[in-house]
This record gives C-alpha cells, sequence and structure tokens, in this order.
C-alpha cells in the first residue's frame, strides 16, 4: 500500500510509484527506457489514466486508515502511553 503501479507508455514496462507523488502535473522518467511520462488528469492515454485513478484510490485509502487509527482507542492509549501517562493522569 502507498505505492501504485504505472505502465510506460513508450516500452510498456510495469514500476512503482509513490501515491503520494503521483498527482496532477506530475511527471518522472520510465526506469526502462527513459522517457519522461506526465501524469496529468486529463491525459488521455489510458495507462497514465489508470495509474492516476490507482494512485487516487491508494491516497483515500491511506486516508481512511490513517483516520481509523487515530480514532481507535487501543493505539491512542498506545501512544500515550509510549509518551507520557496522559490517561493515568487522567483518571486520577
Ligand atoms: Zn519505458
Amino acid at each position: 500500500m502507498g505505492s501504485v503501479q504505472i505502465q510506460c507508455t513508450r516500452c510498456k514496462n510495469v514500476f512503482r510509484d509513490r501515491a503520494a507523488r503521483l498527482q496532477d502535473g506530475y511527471s518522472r522518467q520510465c526506469p526502462s527506457c527513459e522517457v519522461v511520462l506526465f501524469f496529468a488528469e486529463d491525459s488521455q492515454h489510458p495507462f497514465v489514466r489508470r495509474a492516476m485513478r490507482n494512485a487516487r484510490k491508494a491516497r483515500k485509502e491511506l486516508r481512511e486508515a490513517e483516520a481509523m487509527r487515530r480514532a481507535a482507542p487501543e493505539s491512542r492509549m498506545a501512544r500515550s502511553f509510549a509518551g507520557r501517562t496522559q490517561s493515568a493522569e487522567r483518571e486520577d
């Protein structure tokens, strides 16, 4: 999770990049043929569109996982125990 597959529009090589970086206006070189791929929301290329769609989905899943972690009482407790003993102070 956090990275998405990108297929090169020229050599068809498949590689991965961070979902967080794969946003409108992003560009990167294919590690295989070194062509520069441009990622735009309005791209006409199906490979680019698919990569951006996957990146958007991965970012959404990351956000949701993060929100879930924040909302979970167990992990909040574990974090405060690891740092200061906030929950113990609250109980007093
Ligand atoms: Zn390539």
